[in-house]
């Protein structure tokens, strides 16, 4: 067993709490310990990050034991709760969230058998019916992952499986599991909310006792959600597309800034140490359920323990990360002459706005609104091509994941999810601290129209600053294939190792892409729904089939 000391002498603490006696090198008391931990955190005594930290003691110590545990399984006698096949679908990269979800699930005696990421339909449901699992827990961060999961659900209709599915991530929702996942499967659909409610739900629907009742209640209640949607939906009236761009909004173009250098500019292997100080500390606490702003939160009465502790460990991390160059930062930017025409926005190849060079393609707002309040379009920041008045725009993407797989990968062979999870979510850090720095930058000196700006890390975290990086996925700009034209553009791939899956999600993981604008009046605001006569629209402008756009826009639309 040599090893299993050192891990425990590393994770005292954890150790204390799982094994009040001595070791004894059988599953019995590990099982103990760890559902010891579960119900400590089911009970709000413990915080995720300590279970996650727990969780490696007693998976570093089973990798040990797998022969022995093997042998109790053959004479019968499965200590498990049930088995769940967890999966990230096709298409989706993100799975910090369902990572923690399956290590919650070990520590409460459940088997997890986890496909990854980027996982087909098809596969999902191979191994399903394979390992004959208990449960189907399907996770995704971007909206198109809603689709992918509507999917899945109907293929489990068509294969008259009965197994329940569960639903997390961070797009997704109970509405949007009730009104758009769950009408296509028979058997039980149910979301979950966060890695604190997966237990329960996993073990309401695997009990014998319980189970028939909590999908009927799901059930009901999800019916409910249902009914209250279709009366909602006929009450919120859309503009014409005409209406709604008659009543675009009308921005003053006196002179703009002119870019101090334009065309793409590469920063391969960024410092790291210069990302260090602009990062955003508060969400990575929320991707270890931790609530609260830092630094406050570090001092909070209930998780200010929990914070710091997972705090000191984080910048232990980053330390090594920082100075051993274990993981690459990249970054490639770029700054156009441009016009908008229409909810359209051309690049040109140089100053004389003969050549474009690549469009990008904008939605607009279609919400009924009065006259004194625009219907958005991000096309409206930058100048009309009628205008006459040369305005620029840009576009960037950063990534600080390279190396991250296999360092990632590294950590997993150990059975060291607390160190896995550590990582990526730092990396996603480094990556939103990157974005952030480099649109410094921009604004400072590569387009150079705030040469003077000088805020602090706050006022950065507001975007006090002139001008936004909108990013496509989220509410101006909600369609992610514009970050193929992106892509294109900045020639990611040669410049940054940067590629998009089939839904265009960004590879490696951490990664950030978005536009640039430098209006003072520019602005997020949120597309909401669009009506058809707008899809039909945005498939002529992008050349795609009005089905393609559907499929696209999906979640635009009631
Ligand atoms: N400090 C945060 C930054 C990410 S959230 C972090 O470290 O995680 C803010 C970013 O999200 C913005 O810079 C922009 O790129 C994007 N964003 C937010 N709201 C948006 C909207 N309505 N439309 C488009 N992009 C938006």
């Amino acid at each position: 067993m040599e090893g299993i000391d050192d891990f425990i002498v590393e994770d005292t603490e954890a150790a204390r709490l799982m094994f009040p006696e001595p070791i004894e090198v059988i599953e019995g008391p590990l099982m103990a310990g760890m559902n010891h931990v579960g119900d400590l955190f089911g009970a709000g005594k413990m915080f995720l990050p300590q279970v996650v930290k727990s969780a490696r003691v007693m998976k570093k110590a089973v990798a040990h034991l797998i022969p022995y545990i093997e042998a109790s399984k053959k004479a019968g006698e499965s200590s498990s709760k049930g088995r769940i096949l967890l999966a990230t679908v096709k298409g989706d990269v993100h799975d910090i969230g369902k990572n923690i979800v399956g290590v919650v699930l070990q520590c409460n005696g459940f088997e997890v058998i986890d496909l990854g990421v980027m996982v087909p339909s098809s596969k999902i449901l191979e191994r399903a019916q394979e390992e004959r699992v208990d449960l189907i827990g399907l996770s995704g961060l971007i909206t198109p992952s809603l689709e992918e999961m509507t999917f899945v659900a109907s293929e489990m209709e068509r294969l008259r499986m009965s197994t329940p599915l569960l639903i997390g991530g961070a797009t997704t929702s109970r509405v949007h599991t009730a009104v758009k996942i769950s009408p296509n499967y028979s058997g039980p659909t149910v979301h979950v909310l966060d890695a604190s409610r997966a237990v329960g739900v996993a073990t309401s629907l695997i009990s014998k006792q319980l189970r028939a009742e909590y999908i009927r209640d799901v059930a009901a209640d999800y019916e409910k959600v249902r009914v209250l949607r279709a009366q909602q939906s006929g009450a919120t009236r859309l503009a014409a597309l005409a209406d709604a761009r008659a009543n675009r909004a009308a921005l003053e173009f006196a002179s703009p800034p002119k870019p101090a250098q334009t065309g793409v500019t590469v920063l391969s292997d960024y410092p790291l140490n210069r990302l260090v100080e602009r990062i955003d500390w508060t969400p990575f606490f929320q991707a270890w359920e931790l609530s609260g702003r830092y630094p406050a939160i570090l001092e909070d009465q209930v998780v200010g323990d929990s914070a710091r502790s997972l705090f000191a460990d984080a910048q232990t991390m980053l330390a090594t990360l920082v100075r051993e160059k274990s993981i690459s930062a990249h970054a490639a930017f770029g700054l156009f002459p441009a016009n908008s025409v229409g909810d359209s926005i051309e690049l040109y190849t140089d100053e004389s706005r003969k050549h474009v060079l690549t469009t990008f393609h904008m939605l607009r707002q279609q919400m009924q609104k009065d006259k004194n309040s625009p219907n958005l379009s991000l096309a409206d920041f930058v100048a009309t091509k009628a205008s006459g008045i040369p305005d620029y725009m840009g576009a960037f993407c950063v990534t600080a994941g390279g190396n991250l797989t296999e360092l990632v990968t590294a950590y997993e062979c150990q059975h060291d999810d607390y160190r896995a999870i550590m990582l990526k979510a730092l990396a996603d850090r480094l990556a939103e601290s990157f974005a952030e720095h480099l649109h410094e930058r921009v604004r400072r000196e590569f387009w150079g129209y705030a040469p003077a700006e000088s805020l602090t890390n706050e006022e950065l975290i507001k975007e006090t600053y002139q001008g936004v990086r909108p990013a496509p996925g989220y509410p101006a700009c909600p369609e992610h294939s514009e970050k193929r034209t992106i892509f294109d553009l900045l020639h990611a791939e040669q410049n940054c190792g940067m590629t998009l899956t089939e839904h265009f999600a960004m590879l490696p993981a951490s990664s950030v892409s978005g536009f640039y604008f430098s209006h003072p009046q520019a602005k997020y605001f949120g597309v909401g729904k669009i009506a058809d006569d707008q899809v039909h629209d945005y498939a002529h402008r992008k050349g795609i089939s009005f089905e393609q756009a559907k499929r696209l826009l999906s979640a635009n639309q009631d």
